[in-house]
């Protein structure tokens, strides 16, 4: 159903965004990657997709002009590239806070500014952002995530009520722990934090907050930005999903 539509997502090499971009494919979109990583890795699934992929350091502003600008005009845009820091506030390197809001939240604000024009002018649109269960509530050491994701909260809602007249929705989609190399790589991190080890850091601090005691899953989160595409969910605007197998419902 969504042939003749082309999607954007950030972050789309990897984990989630590779997911939701996988899905939204599924569907018929044309669909443009970003992100970084193994040139010929990206190559094969350009090819496996039929994609394209604009490579962008989203962390810059000249970066999130110029994936843009390669990318062309966008039906639906999906705001996805993050990085986490783990660290206690005090210690918190100011340069890491940086770019952990330049790309969890600045980005966002760029691309959505950019992509809108084309949006509001067609009549259609899609706006889609990767928030967290970190854009609802906060976890100890996570200051500048915590931070950027309650900010992208409170942008997709002033979004979500300036595009309502043009058929335009913004929504957030906030999962609990998904098992990514995201969350893989702040292991050692949280581990040196809390002095723990690795699998008191996987059982009693990631999966102790899920009432499901499981992962969720990348695909979970494609189904969910392939739903909030469909016409059906045209009054679905300025929300925050949860998929956080019932975290935040404490
Ligand atoms: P990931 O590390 O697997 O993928 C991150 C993607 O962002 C990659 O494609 C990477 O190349 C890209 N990226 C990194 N730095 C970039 C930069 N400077 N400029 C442009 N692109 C850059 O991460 P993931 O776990 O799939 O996370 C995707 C999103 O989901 C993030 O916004 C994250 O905060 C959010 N999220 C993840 C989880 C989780 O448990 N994995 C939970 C809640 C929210």
């Amino acid at each position: 159903f969504l042939s003749g539509k082309r999607a954007l997502v950030t972050g789309s090499t990897s984990g989630i965004g590779l997911a939701v971009a996988r899905a939204l494919r599924d569907e018929g979109a044309e669909v443009i990657l970003s992100g970084f990583g193994d040139e010929r890795e990206i190559a094969a699934l350009c090819d496996e997709l039929g994609a394209t992929h604009v490579a962008a350091d989203l962390t810059r502003l000249e970066g999130c002009e110029a994936l843009m600008e390669g990318a062309g005009p966008v039906d639906i845009l999906v705001n996805n590239a993050g990085m986490q820091h783990v660290s206690p506030v005090e210690d918190f390197p100011p340069e890491k806070w940086d770019l952990i809001i330049g790309l969890n939240l600045t980005a966002a604000f760029h691309t959505i500014r950019l992509a809108v024009p084309h949006m509001k002018a067609t009549g259609w649109g899609r706006v889609i952002n990767t928030a967290s269960a970190h854009s609802k509530v906060a976890s100890p050491f996570k200051a500048a995530y915590n931070a950027a994701k309650h900010g992208l909260d409170g942008l997709t809602k002033t979004v979500a009520l300036e595009l309502a007249p043009y058929g335009v929705t913004a929504n957030c989609i906030s999962p609990g722990y998904v098992w990514t190399p995201l969350v893989e790589n702040q292991i050692p991190d949280t581990m040196a934090a809390r002095g723990m080890t690795r699998e008191q850091v996987v059982n009693d601090v990631l999966l102790v907050k899920q009432a499901t005691r499981k992962f969720v899953q990348p695909a979970e989160i494609g189904a969910l930005a392939v739903f909030l595409c469909r016409d059906e969910a045209q009054n679905v605007t300025g929300a925050n999903w949860s998929v956080d197998g019932g975290w935040t419902a404490e």
